[in-house]
């Protein structure tokens, strides 16, 4: 982007949270787009209007030759927002909707008010009260069809209403006076609006957005929920990726509840929370799926079944709050997600897994292969049994 450009993207695309601010783009150019071919052909409607109101004193080419370019520059609007943008997930394509619009948009202005000046400077003072008055319907709904875009309608209206407003005001006659003071009105109460305007839909992003953050977030932990989870499955099925998933489960965590009570529960949920959390990244991500349950869902080569291993071992070394050994069990599986019960079929099976974990003796891993090819139900490895830390 130019730097006129940059400056404009500055302001057209206000300082919102970095969380909100893609959607705000998209949002704005999506609504500018929706309602910007209209405004062009009511526009380029009125253009006939206004040269058959032109008066006969004014010269040609304002009364005739503005109309028409305007006309022209409608046209031209109209017929290219005939193809559609799809804005969503692209708010680059956005912003650059949002600024050329914004820009745009002037020219425009400048036309309509260079035509209403000039044509008031040269009509005779009873009969010029027609201009201000074509122009300020056009300015008012462009500012409106603008109104995502704030720097674009504060300019439109500064551009259209301000020149003819202090013209009307200046001119000595009452009547003039009045229209002026109350387009200056009129101009200022639409820019409020559009201020309130841009903080409600900020405001409706950001709620929208803590929604979905609440929606798809385990309160306590603050990892992925279960649903979560399973959008990020769909993900995985969108990619094509075989993906492997470790469901984890702490052993005998009803005892830790017993003996040191429910919030002490909480907090040990919290701290496994974080060393499962520790190995989520790109393309793995840590759920917490209920309970006392967590998943480790990601690519197969992402996911590595190497991690079960270190994951056992990183809970069963990390201090606890209750300042006791916690152990864990892990079931591994893996399958594809890209087909209708891929992720039903993949969770069975790592549940299966897990439920050979508990019942060979827990504090190890169980692979869903394992059981599937009748091989000897393997340790993870060597584990030393749960017992008290030091
Ligand atoms: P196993 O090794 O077979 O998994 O035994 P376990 O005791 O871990 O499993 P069980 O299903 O018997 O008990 C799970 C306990 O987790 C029971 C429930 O009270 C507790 N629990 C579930 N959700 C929460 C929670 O949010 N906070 C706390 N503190 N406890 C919870
Ligand atoms: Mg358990
Ligand atoms: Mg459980």
């Amino acid at each position: 982007m130019s730097g006129f450009k940059k400056f404009v993207a500055r302001h057209a695309i206000p300082d919102v949270a970095p969380d909100i601010r893609d959607e705000f783009v998209i949002h704005a150019a999506g609504e500018v787009q929706k309602n910007a071919r209209w405004l062009f052909f009511l526009l380029f409607l009125t253009t006939p209007l206004a040269m058959f109101a032109g008066n006969p004193d004014v010269p040609w080419m304002v009364r005739v030759g503005m109309p028409i370019a305007m006309g022209a520059y409608c046209l031209l609007g109209f017929v290219m927002l005939s193809r559609r943008i799809d804005f969503s997930a692209r708010p680059k394509v956005a912003a650059h909707y949002v600024v050329d619009s914004a820009i745009s948009s002037c020219f425009g202005a400048v036309i309509c008010s260079s035509w209403c000046v000039l044509s008031w400077l040269y009509a005779p003072a009873d009969d010029r009260l027609q201009f201000p008055i074509i122009l300020v319907m056009g300015a008012l709904a462009t500012a409106y069809c603008l109104a995502n875009v704030r720097i674009g309608a504060i300019a439109n209206l500064v551009i259209d209403l301000l020149p003819i407003s202090l013209l009307l005001v200046t001119s000595g006659r009452t009547l003039d006076f009045a229209a002026g003071c109350s387009l200056l009105f009129a101009g200022l109460f639409q820019w409020r609006m559009i201020n309130a305007h841009q903080r409600h839909v900020l405001d409706l992003l950001q709620l929208k957005k803590q929604n979905r953050t609440l929606a798809l977030t385990d309160p306590l932990t603050g990892l992925l929920n279960r649903r979560a989870l399973q959008d990020f499955a769909d993900a995985l099925g969108d990619d094509r990726e075989p993906a492997r998933l470790l469901l984890i489960d702490i052993d005998r965590f009803k005892t830790i509840n017993d003996a040191h009570g429910h919030d002490m529960g909480d907090e040990v949920l919290v701290r496994v929370a974080q060393i499962i959390d520790g190995f989520s990244g790109n393309n793995v991500s840590a759920a917490r799926l209920g309970g006392e349950e967590f998943a480790l869902l990601g690519s197969n080569a992402d996911l590595p079944p190497a991690t079960a291993l270190q994951l056992l071992a990183a809970v069963r070394e990390a201090d606890m709050p209750h300042g006791q050994q916690v152990t864990i069990s892990v079931g591994i599986a893996e399958g594809m997600l890209n087909y209708e019960d891929g992720w039903q079929r993949l969770y069975t099976d790592a549940d299966m897994a897990l439920y050979e974990a508990k019942n060979t003796g827990r504090n190890r891993f169980c692979h869903i292969k394992e059981i599937d090819e009748g091989q000897p139900r393997r340790r993870g490895e060597d584990l030393p049994a749960p017992s008290a830390a030091a």
